[in-house]
């Protein structure tokens, strides 16, 4: 195997060398400034508690995989968990959160208050409503799980070298070479960085940004108060607070002070450079808390107290991956305890396979725009994932940083009331407060009303009816010039086609997952226009591109709408040079001409299963497009819409969404991307119709049959043309079939579902060909 260098012994670098050495690669130094393995970084002071219920598939099996791990290395006590309400709406949250357990393969049950005091006779259980209990969960002796696992990679040729600190990072051409410290030289085919709280600095060595903030976290442990080593870990998440046994005293960690963001230069130069005095003061409100629900704390004091420091990231995902910006430079930081082993497992198969064998793209270090990497952005999104580390979040609640990106139309759409929801630093209006609301709204549930509206059913209608405008600015464009060759044997399908031509297919990685789902349009000979998923198509297409072959990422340079609806031809035909005639620009077309004044490329294409195009221009003409298109779409009764409209429509239509249906785990023939032969795969993507309760899933709930769970959600809405909810779900095959019943577990109830036959509305798709 190649030489690897590891910058951090902390759990997470410990866990890497161990997970290399056990793929072969022997060849692995690992670096630490501090001395070995109390290095001083956080896994130093972290007290080890390991939940794995998370809304996260990925982060849920990244935990999953380390308490099997540190099970068989004799390093974890499965004492169980349990998360106390002391709300109803807590109590509501535990039973989504038994949801994502049973979604992700970990067992919890939902349990009430008396249920609780046996498990945990300690508490106070007139304050509490119920909990939930996780009988796997439990502890890690975070710095003893390191050294074992250092023991192994030791054993199998890894070198540990304590008291070395990296001072840089040696590159040629694009390339990691090595590192050196003040006196020394390490050449390396490959380096990581796991430096923890320190990523950020390791990464200025390297060019490259890494986007996490340090915080403080108060940690304190009691004076002897009748704890006991057997006592599960406990959250107390309405204060803010989790509880653990240190033999009959308490640990006792607060999120519930004023984020404390911590500067690398203000860290202590001693031997414990990410522990800061404690702050008696913020913690008065903590203590008061913990001794009203554990009473018998009331005669405690604290033993040892401090201030802890580790990383907290925009999105509250790690960091794992290989940098864009420095080839071989990879990075697993923002790394808890609970996904060490995991994420180490995950990285070193990236590293030694190609490929992890599970989806990482929440997790990949290029998953940001540019704009997501700058400092104020890193750090105004971590302090509110700080704030809100215990919170009942909703998925849709906005975040704390607004109007990052936005389209040339957003002036357009706030005067037509656009509501707006946020993904990836994108605006996107979710829907318009001057579309009237349909007379009769179906009810619905309190959870799923929540930055929803009954205006999407008015926008949804009214597109099937008549036309609409969506803005698709938010997709990624990447411009591709070259041989036709590249694309070719990048991509799934054949885009060697005529000049004109638009191509949906995707693009697969090394064991054939679906990395992410595009449409190729041939403008030229040797002229691409890739619609695709983000930043990690626009880095897959550059790592893949020989001299000669140009990749550029114009998203922000461009903007676009939809413009889908039976009236859409009628609206566009007097604007525009090009022949929209439906036998001289058929489905899946592409033509370059002008709509007025404005430049356009057109595709084709429609998410929403309408007659109609998308239609890019540069940015410098959106304004004068959307209002060309507006100004004469009045005749036709044009109406603008907006996200929660087009979602409804495009599960009516069975469309997948990348990243929430689908992913690089799953092949095309699962995903239902290519029709299967004689062999059905062992699971697939199946559409369900919902009894029409009121109740509209989100996603992630749990799939039942017979009682057992089979699968998961992947994404739901309403569907008006239906008259239903619709979900879309991983079932096993011989569930997959049209008839079927299942049921979906939504908070503590069950809804009834039927699996259909797909899709659900216009299945010969007559109004898109048209
Ligand atoms: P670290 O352990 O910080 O290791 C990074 C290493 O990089 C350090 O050893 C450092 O010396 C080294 N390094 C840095 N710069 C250089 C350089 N230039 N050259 C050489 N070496 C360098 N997580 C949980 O899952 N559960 C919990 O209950 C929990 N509780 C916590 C409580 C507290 C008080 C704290 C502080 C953290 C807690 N965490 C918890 C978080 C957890 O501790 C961290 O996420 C985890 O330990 C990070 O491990 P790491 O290996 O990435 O980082």
């Amino acid at each position: 195997g190649p030489t690897v260098v590891i910058i951090g012994a902390g759990i997470v670098g410990c866990a890497l060398a161990d997970e290399l050495t056990g793929r072969g690669w022997t060849g692995v130094t690992v670096l630490d400034r501090g001395p070995l393995f109390e290095t001083g970084g956080s896994s130093s002071h972290a007290p080890g508690l390991v939940f794995q219920t998370n809304p996260s598939r990925t982060m849920s099996r990244l935990a999953r995989y380390t308490v099997e791990k540190y099970s068989e290395l004799g390093c974890f006590s499965p004492v169980g968990s349990l998360e106390v309400a002391t709300t109803a709406a807590r109590l509501a949250e535990l039973h989504r959160r038994f949801g994502f357990g049973q979604s992700w393969g970990v067992p919890s049950s939902v349990l009430d208050p008396a249920a609780c005091a046996t498990l945990y006779p300690l508490l106070d259980k007139s304050l509490i409503v119920g909990g939930l209990h996780v009988p796997s969960d439990g502890l890690v002796p975070t710095v003893r799980a390191a050294e074992a696992q250092a023991a192994r990679a030791t054993a199998r040729g890894a070198r540990f070298l304590g008291d070395m600190t990296v001072t840089r990072v040696l590159s040629r051409a694009g390339r990691v070479t090595g590192v050196a410290t003040a006196d020394e030289e390490f050449p390396a085919d490959l380096v990581v960085s796991c430096a923890g709280l320190w990523g950020p600095a390791i990464g200025a060595l390297a060019g490259v940004s890494i986007p996490l903030l340090p915080m403080a976290h108060q940690y304190v442990r009691t004076t002897p108060a009748g704890a006991a080593d057997s006592l599960p870990i406990l959250r107390h998440q309405d204060r803010d607070l989790y509880f653990r046994a240190h033999g009959d005293r308490f640990g006792i960690g607060s999120y519930r002070h004023e984020p404390m963001p911590v500067d690398l230069a203000d860290l202590p130069g001693d031997a414990h450079p990410s522990k800061l005095p404690f702050t008696p003061d913020t913690f008065r409100q903590s203590w008061t808390a913990a001794g009203e629900l554990i009473p018998a704390l009331r005669g405690a004091t604290l033993e040892e107290a401090f201030n802890g420091v580790f990383s907290f990231t925009a999105d509250g995902f790690p960091l794992l991956g290989e940098a864009a910006a420095l080839r071989g430079f990879w990075v697993a930081e923002a790394v808890w305890v609970t996904h060490s082993a995991g994420a180490a497992k995950a990285v070193a198969e990236w590293m030694v396979d190609g490929r992890p064998a599970i989806d990482l793209h929440e997790c990949d270090l290029n998953r940001f725009d540019a704009a997501q990497l700058a400092p104020d952005y890193v750090r105004r999104r971590a302090i509110r994932n700080f704030v809100e580390v215990y919170d009942i979040v909703h998925p849709a609640d906005p975040p704390p940083v607004r109007n990052v990106r936005v389209s040339p139309f957003h002036p357009r759409q706030t005067e037509l009331g656009a509501v707006f929801g946020e993904a990836a630093g994108w605006e996107r209006p979710l829907w318009y407060a001057t579309n009237p609301p349909p007379e009769a709204p179906r009810p619905r549930d309190e959870w799923s009303a929540r930055h929803w509206s009954p205006i999407a059913e008015t926008e949804a209608r009214l597109t099937r009816r008549r036309v609409a405008l969506y803005d698709m600015t938010p997709l990624t464009r990447i411009d591709v010039t070259g041989p036709v060759s590249f694309l070719s044997g990048l991509v799934a399908d054949d885009v060697d086609r005529p000049v004109g031509t638009v191509v949906y297919t995707f693009l697969p990685d090394r064991a054939g997952g679906v990395r992410s789902d595009v449409t190729v349009a041939r403008l030229g000979e040797d002229r691409f226009r890739v619609g695709g998923n983000g930043p990690l198509d626009v880095d897959w297409l550059r790592r893949h591109a020989p001299p000669g072959v140009s990749v550029r990422d114009v998203t922000g340079g461009t903007c676009g709408v939809g413009l889908w609806g039976p009236a859409a031809r009628e609206l566009v035909a007097p604007l525009t040079d090009v022949d929209v005639s439906a036998e001289a620009f058929r489905y899946f077309r592409a033509r370059e001409g002008h709509l007025g004044t404005v430049p356009v490329t057109m595709l084709r294409l429609s998410y929403v299963g309408e007659l109609g195009w998308e239609i890019y221009t540069e940015a410098q003409y959106g304004l004068r497009l959307w209002d060309t298109l507006w100004e004469a779409g009045r005749e036709h009764g044009l109406i603008v819409a907006g996200r929660l409209a087009f979602d409804s429509l495009r599960l009516e239509k069975g469309y997948r969404a990348w990243g929430r249906d689908m992913t690089g785990e799953d092949d095309p023939y699962q995903a239902g991307l290519r029709p299967f032969g004689e062999q059905p795969p062992d699971r697939r993507l199946t559409c369900l119709v919902l009894a029409d309760t009121g109740d509209v899933p989100l996603g992630r709930e749990p799939v039942y049959a017979g009682g057992f769970p089979v699968g998961h959600v992947t994404s739901a809405a309403y569907g008006w043309s239906v008259g239903a909810p619709i979900a879309y779900a991983w079932l096993p095959s011989a569930l997959a079939l049209p008839g079927t019943q299942v049921e979906i577990g939504y908070f503590d109830r069950l809804l009834l579902a039927t699996v259909a036959a797909e899709p659900l509305f216009d299945p010969k798709h007559e109004r898109l060909r048209r």
